[in-house]
């Protein structure tokens, strides 16, 4: 029989084998951002889609072309989360989070949704960790960001990665700017692409992130936003640049960074690899000052990181790089007939009460295929019982690997006993 139906295209199944990649990365990245004082955040899927209008901004790819939007059976319009910052800023105004003690960091893993061309590293339904900071302006608020996703890397041994940094000024500054780049496009306005032509009226900076051919090829001799930062900016970049240095976190000033979201002030950030498919950037972020006022609060500056798992797995992947290993089964117990094997069973309940993950015969197989099947799952140690073991309350444990027997009890305090030689293997 055919299956319904496949996974929808850009959805990637995460299978068993596959997972224990997915746990190293999750927990090292939640352990890391814990040390700098970040509490997890869980957001809705989806949320209303007006949200996302205005919290990225409707001149962004991902607002016009790439969200999961449909309504639900009351007409209101919903929209799968495309990214996590604007619902944590609406979870942070609705809860009041931003009048407790600041600054306030928060940190999300979340599955992300945005109608693209699947394609290597670039799915229609990704996972991202994210990083918020909310109430923190100083330049050294920027620089311990981007070193908390610069230790997330290490933390990992991730050694093919470069930051790249730029400032994108205050709408001040940013206003002059945009006047340069018009002038400058114009003379190309025939030749951009059509989304470009749109973007030339409405937001000419966007036009530096465009991934098209020809576009990029302008973007290059493009004014560039770094001779336009007012003296504030500048000085505040300068600061950013220093504490990294001071902390030696390695990066170069690229002045095409962008990022495709609109909310962004100042510092935007980089981490690309040339191990991601054709895509290349890992992870992305910088300051969004405006952003908590534009979704209906006070004005309270905010930055933060997304890094998407997907292309850290490739990543690391290309560098053969260690992940957590797959948990091994650590006892196996057989039974010779049934009466053994339900005594087996409760022996394995007592292990596992402790933490052990320990087997037993569950589908009636044969003493040999018992034992074979413990071999598939490569456990560490097995043991078999039958009408003498239960009789005498003592059992012999053979070390899967070598080859080493011993007795041990499986009367009273059976799992207090023999946990210390399970745990003993490497
Ligand atoms: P890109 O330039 O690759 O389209 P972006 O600027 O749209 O990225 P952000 O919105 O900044 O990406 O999202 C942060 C991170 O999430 C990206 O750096 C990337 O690692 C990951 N990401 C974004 N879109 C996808 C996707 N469709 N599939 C997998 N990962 C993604
Ligand atoms: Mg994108």
């Amino acid at each position: 029989m055919d299956i319904v139906t496949k996974a929808p295209r850009g959805t990637a199944d995460k299978l068993p084998a596959q997972i224990n990649k997915w746990h190293t990365i999750e927990k090292a990245a939640a352990r890391i951002a814990e040390t700098y004082g970040c509490k997890e955040l869980r957001t809705p899927t989806f949320e209303h889609t007006e949200l996302f209008q205005r919290g990225v901004g409707d001149t962004t790819d991902v607002v016009q072309k790439e969200m999961y939007t449909f309504n639900d059976k009351k007409g209101r319009s919903i929209t799968l989360k495309p990214e996590g910052t604007a619902g944590a800023v609406r979870a942070a105004l609705e809860n009041g989070l931003l009048n407790e003690a600041l600054p306030l960091k928060l940190y999300y893993l979340t599955s992300c949704f945005r109608y693209e061309a699947p394609q290597s590293g670039r799915l229609r339904e990704f996972k991202q960790f994210g990083v918020e900071y909310f109430g923190a302006d100083s330049p050294m608020s920027d620089a311990e960001l981007i070193c908390m996703a610069d230790g997330i890397f290490r933390f990992l041994r991730i050694e093919n990665i470069r930051l790249e940094i730029n400032s994108i000024g205050c709408p001040k500054c940013r206003a002059e700017y945009q006047k340069a780049l018009k002038e400058y496009y114009v003379q190309y306005s025939e030749q951009l692409c059509d989304t470009c032509k749109e973007r030339l009226e409405k937001n000419p900076m966007r036009l530096l992130d465009c991934k098209s051919e020809i576009c990029h090829g302008f973007a290059e001799k493009a004014p560039i936003i770094l001779d336009y930062l007012c003296d504030e900016c500048k000085t505040h970049f300068d600061k950013v640049k220093k504490a990294l240095d001071d902390m030696g976190v390695k990066y170069t000033v690229n002045p095409r960074i962008v990022r495709g979201l609109d909310y962004y002030t100042n510092t935007v950030f980089e981490f690309i690899s040339d191990n991601c498919g054709t895509q290349g950037t890992v992870c992305a972020g910088g300051r969004y000052n405006g952003l908590v006022e534009e979704i209906g609060g006070k004005s309270v500056s905010g930055l933060g990181f997304a890094m998407g798992l997907e292309r850290v797995i490739m990543v690391m992947d290309a560098q053969n790089a260690d992940y957590e290993p797959a948990k091994k089964c650590d006892l196996f117990i057989a039974g010779t007939d049934e009466a053994s094997s339900l005594y087996a069973m409760n022996l394995v309940r007592q292990l596992r009460d402790y933490g052990f993950w320990a087997e037993c015969d569950i589908v009636g197989r044969s003493l040999k295929s018992q034992m074979k099947y413990a071999d598939k799952l490569g456990a560490n140690f097995s043991m078999v019982i039958g009408e003498n073991e239960i009789q005498s309350g003592k059992a012999e444990l053979k070390n899967m690997k070598n080859g080493e027997k011993s007795f041990v009890n499986i009367g009273d305090k059976f799992a207090e006993g023999i946990g210390s030689i399970l745990m003993a293997i490497e």
